[in-house]
């Protein structure tokens, strides 16, 4: 039988072998100590991608919501963590999910720019260069640009080679 070893331990079952176990508040807040052992944690990431993508999304009326890890920065893309250190950004998943894979240069961008939102209908397949264009037209650029303002060649490409970094 486990025992307490620290005030601030909550008991958990393990999600994968259903053993009971102590964890400390701090790690269950920040989203770790989800499993009981670092056996039971591979095992859980070596799961098929469908299935730890679906036990993270929070379908709501209008978008579905990434319940999981975001990815930090500007634009908090999901993030769907997988075998080893991979991890993958959410709405490609659910792209690939529900249309198969994403064609080499392309990238999945969103119709409703809500980073977190992995609905398929509110994604669509474009460029880096839409998805610039896209968010010029709707006011998001760096900084907050208002509408309408055009960006110098030189800072369009430094814009460009940091986005592209993301995916
Ligand atoms: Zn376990
Ligand atoms: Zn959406």
């Amino acid at each position: 039988m486990l025992a307490r070893t620290h005030p601030s331990q909550v008991e958990r079952r393990c999600p994968i072998c259903a053993r009971l176990y102590f964890v400390r508040l701090k790690y269950v807040k920040r989203g770790e100590g989800q499993y009981c052992s670092p056996s039971c944690f591979h095992k859980a990431r070596n799961r098929p991608e469908a299935e730890r993508f679906w036990e993270k999304v929070k379908e709501t009326a209008s978008c579905w919501l990434w319940t999981g890890a975001n990815k930090p920065g500007r634009w908090p893309y999901g993030m769907l963590a997988g075998p080893g250190k991979t991890a993958k950004l959410a709405h490609r998943v659910s792209w690939e999910l529900h249309h198969g894979a994403i064609p080499t240069g392309l990238n999945v961008l969103h119709k409703c720019d809500n980073p977190s939102c992995v609905r398929p209908d509110h994604l669509f397949l474009g460029t880096l260069a839409d998805n610039t264009a896209d968010m010029i037209a709707k006011g998001r650029g760096k900084g907050g640009r208002p509408i309408g303002t055009k960006l110098s060649p030189a800072s369009l490409a430094s814009f460009r080679s940091k986005r592209r970094k993301r995916f």
